[in-house]
């Protein structure tokens, strides 16, 4: 059980700009929360620089971010941990372009041990529901020691 405190929420939420950090919504047309990027239950950290501002929709995968191509290019640039089914770590990488008329993105994914290019691959949007995305390189992988702590 982990507990958000009611001063952390507001940090988070005025360095977020009450912006969903996900889709860029803001009330009054969702409802934000403040939630955990990497989960506790893999190791995330209680401290604001895991915590970040989601809308409801977002928070529960449930967001027309997917839907919408032009809230879609909003994750071009961004970095990501894909994940198994078992919640492993599969790829990380970079999102590199979103194809409109496809509704597929291109991502390139990073060597595990010397962070370079690996390969680039076509995703479609249904696949990356589940997916971990970060604002920079560092950012991603502080959370990928964090995860290996506990993997
Ligand atoms: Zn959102």
């Amino acid at each position: 059980m982990s507990l958000i405190s009611l001063r952390d929420r507001q940090t988070v939420l005025r360095r977020d700009r009450f912006t969903c950090q996900l889709c860029g919504a803001k009330p009054p047309d969702v409802k934000l929360e403040v939630d955990h990027k990497t989960p506790v239950s893999l190791g995330g950290k209680d401290d604001t620089s895991n915590l970040w501002t989601v809308c409801f929709e977002c928070n529960r995968g449930k967001s027309n971010v997917w839907d919408d191509g032009e809230r879609s290019g909003m994750l071009v640039g961004k970095w990501f941990h894909s994940w198994t089914i078992d919640r492993r770590i599969a790829w990380q990488g970079r999102v590199a372009d979103y194809a409109v008329d496809a509704n597929m993105f291109l991502v390139d994914t990073l060597d595990w041990f010397c962070g370079d290019f690996h390969s680039q691959r076509l995703v479609s949007t249904t696949d990356m529901k589940n997916w971990t995305f970060y604002e920079s390189a560092e950012e991603m992988r502080a959370a990928w020691e964090e995860y290996a702590k506990t993997a």
